[in-house]
């Protein structure tokens, strides 16, 4: 998908403000991602349809291409929806013993999740914890809650056979209040597909608990059907919080996006792994950069926003066109490469040119050699940084001693400043048509 979109992008060159033809090239791109990332249709349908207005007309940052401004656009877009209100993290666990429900589809995670989060609250929060295996269709569920139990230091509610889910959930309210614990966790069953039964036993399961907090844990890697999912349980149990897990896999998290347009239900965390520490708080970025897969052009465009003032590099720009690239403009190009990344970081971050990058460390242009040649003009003086035509050899000795470094450097420097002057030149002398003065409109 990248290699796609980064060549609408090469297409896309021309710069200034967005124009209805480069939102629209860019777009059907990003409808593509979002389809193949499994957001539902109608979600990436509106989520289009807002984007397209918000970016048409829009300034495009000098440095950037359209395309890439457009899919800056697209990312925060994205993070303004998959955002909840509130800290995804922090849990409703006050007033002792706060019950916490997770529900979902058999083999989402639920037992596993319901073991790390209760880690996590032993460990960050300090809480003391009580989870209790509702699952009475397979004795081997319960089984595995007590073994995580054991495993992470958190008890586990003592098995009793011949009880259901709600005995049980009766029991873990007991227990819990007796037993001084500050949270109770139901884990509770589930089924390959949601069923009025399975629905049935959750909702008498809250109704007893009465949860602070109804979590439904839902496979990062089902995609669409993940809303249908959300949903009906949505409907039907009312839940506070979604977990996504599997997201180590190759999914590309669409369903996130899908559940979060049509539920409104706030993704709490996402689950990175088997482990009982992979576990993370959900975080709008990642998961927006995940669905693009284009994270990479995200921060260019950041990087090249925060460093590049237009107004500043505008009149550069003219100034160049007329021929006059002094030493001045020299520093703050190399600054900027250094900000930027340096060379290495700049071409890293774009589509296709990760080999470009390898070969310019191969030849030594690094940050070192940008900050070098800084350090030489810093050496010059305002007059010379000026003209650089009036250095001759004593002034030539004289500011390659005061940077540290030989006259033969400060040779390159020299030479490297009047190619890029005489080709800025040249640009400029292309006429209305040349790619200075379009790339300034
Ligand atoms: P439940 O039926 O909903 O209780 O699901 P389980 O908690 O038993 O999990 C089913 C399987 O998925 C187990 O093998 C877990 O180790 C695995 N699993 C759960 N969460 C994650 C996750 O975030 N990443 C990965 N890779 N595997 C997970
Ligand atoms: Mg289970």
């Amino acid at each position: 998908l990248s290699e796609r979109l980064s060549g609408v992008f090469d297409r896309l060159t021309k710069q200034g403000a967005l124009s209805d033809e480069d939102v629209k090239t860019a777009l059907r791109e990003v409808r593509v991602a979002l389809l193949e990332a499994d957001v539902s249709l109608p979600v990436a349908r509106d989520f289009i349809k807002t984007v397209q207005e918000k970016a048409t007309g829009q300034a495009v940052t000098k440095s950037v291409t359209p395309g890439q401004q457009v899919v800056k656009i697209v990312h925060d877009a994205l993070v303004d929806v998959l955002r909840g209100e509130g800290d995804p993290g922090k849990l409703k666990i006050d007033n002792p013993p706060a019950p916490i429900l997770m529900v979902g589809l058999q083999g989402s995670g639920k037992t596993t999740t319901t073991a790390k989060l209760a880690k996590r609250m032993k460990e960050k929060d300090g809480k003391r914890v009580l989870m209790a295996s509702l699952d009475t269709n397979r004795p081997a569920a319960m089984e595995q809650l007590a073994i995580l139990g054991a495993q992470i230091g958190v008890d586990t509610l003592p098995i009793v056979k011949g009880e259901n889910p709600v005995q049980i959930a009766r029991r873990a309210k007991t227990q819990a209040s007796l037993g001084g614990y500050d949270v109770y966790m139901l884990d509770t069953a589930g089924r390959l597909h949601i069923d009025a039964e399975l629905i049935q036993q959750a909702a008498d399961v809250r109704d007893v608990a009465n949860p602070r907090e109804t979590l439904l844990v839902v496979d990062g890697l089902t995609g669409q059907d993940a809303v249908n999912v959300a949903t009906e349980f949505d409907d039907k149990i009312g839940v506070t919080g979604v977990v996504l897990t599997r997201m180590d896999g190759d999914g590309r998290g669409g369903a996130a996006l899908s559940m979060r347009a049509v539920t409104g239900k706030p993704i709490r965390f996402v689950g990175i792994g088997e482990k009982m520490d992979a576990i993370e708080t959900f975080e709008p970025e990642r998961v927006a950069g995940r669905i693009l897969g284009m994270g990479d052009i995200v921060s260019l465009v950041e990087k090249a926003q925060e460093t590049i003032e237009a107004e500043q590099a505008e009149k550069m720009m003219k100034r160049m066109m007329k021929g006059q690239f002094n030493m001045n403009d020299l520093r703050m190009q190399l600054e900027q490469m250094i900000q930027m990344g340096g060379m290495q970081g700049m071409m890293g971050m774009m589509p296709g040119m990760g080999k470009m990058a390898k070969q310019v460390e191969e030849a030594g242009f690094d940050d070192k050699i940008l900050k070098q040649q800084i350090a030489l003009i810093q050496s010059m003086t305002k007059k010379e940084r000026a003209n650089p035509q009036i250095l001759q050899a004593s002034r030539k000795k004289r500011i390659a001693k005061g940077a540290g470094m030989e006259v033969s450097d400060l040779n390159k420097l020299m030479k490297m400043h009047r190619q890029m002057g005489d080709m800025m030149k040249k640009m400029g002398r292309m006429g209305k048509g040349g790619l200075l003065k379009q790339a300034m409109k």
